[in-house]
């Protein structure tokens, strides 16, 4: 999701934190794996979004983006030419689509943030390709995430990935740090120059995620105001997870199933 962080100061989070953090990123990643093992054709997004809708009353847990800025589900599910923002609708899951779902939990005032895109049934070889170059791209980001690192070197590393791979990148909708709020500063795009823009820090816990499309990545919005989409039509994927920079060594991964 979208909002504007630049004017927004960078809050640094402590290790105990960052642990405390791990409760509700362990819950997304757990819960986005199940949300994919139930996923097959015929049943609806609206039937995943009540899945979340259940388990995390039942954990006491808090779904992030059900009322986001009016956002009116739990999940994001966005189909085939949909980026993010997608509506957990009655549309029943078909043959050969690829989907994505984005998913926050806040717990005790913490916030998770991550997201997978995966296919349904049998999907083309263009579009696993797609997936493989996209999630490929997100651990290209987290491995440049090691101090020491410039904002501009995590986001080369993204998109060098998807753009040597003939995938669009999409600009205009970016990652984010993450802590008390789902939308912290810095914004963290997908693009970038080596060695350009500011230095991250040890304690930084950010939301990467990156957005690639077969096609051009120019974007549209739907007429709900929300969901985004290629205006091309071409299909696209997104994949996202929370992370937290150390002081020394590789991120620690705070969305991660367990
Ligand atoms: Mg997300
Ligand atoms: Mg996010």
């Amino acid at each position: 999701m979208l909002t504007d962080t630049r004017s927004r100061q960078v809050v640094l989070k402590t290790p105990a934190q960052i642990k405390q953090m791990r409760v509700p990123g362990q819950l997304v990643g757990e819960t986005l794996a199940e949300l994919r093992e139930m996923s097959r054709p015929g049943l609806s997004l609206a039937e995943l979004d009540r899945y979340v809708l259940d388990k995390f009353e039942r954990l006491g847990a808090t779904p992030t983006f059900l009322g986001y800025h009016g956002f009116p589900h739990a999940i994001c599910a966005s189909l085939n030419e949909q980026i993010v923002h997608g509506f957990a609708t009655e549309r029943r899951l078909e043959d050969g689509d690829i989907l994505s779902i984005d998913l926050g939990a806040t717990i005790d005032g913490w916030v998770g943030d991550s997201a997978i895109t995966f296919g349904i049934g049998t999907i083309s070889a263009d579009a696993e390709r797609l997936l493989r170059a996209t999630e490929e791209s997100l651990y290209a980001g987290i491995d440049a995430a090691r101090v020491p690192v410039r904002k501009g070197d995590i986001g080369a590393a993204i998109q060098e990935v998807l753009e040597s791979a003939g995938y669009g990148v999409v600009r205009g909708y970016v990652g984010h740090g993450v802590g008390r709020e789902m939308h912290e500063a810095p914004n963290m795009p997908n693009h970038g120059r080596r060695g350009a823009g500011m230095r991250m820090r040890p304690g930084m816990v950010l939301a990467l995620e990156p957005m690639a499309t077969i096609g051009n990545p120019a974007t549209t919005v739907l007429d709900d105001g929300w969901t985004v989409c290629t205006k091309d039509g071409s299909l696209s994927a997104h994949f996202e997870h929370t992370i937290a920079i150390r002081e020394d060594g590789p991120a620690d991964i705070l969305t991660l199933a367990d």
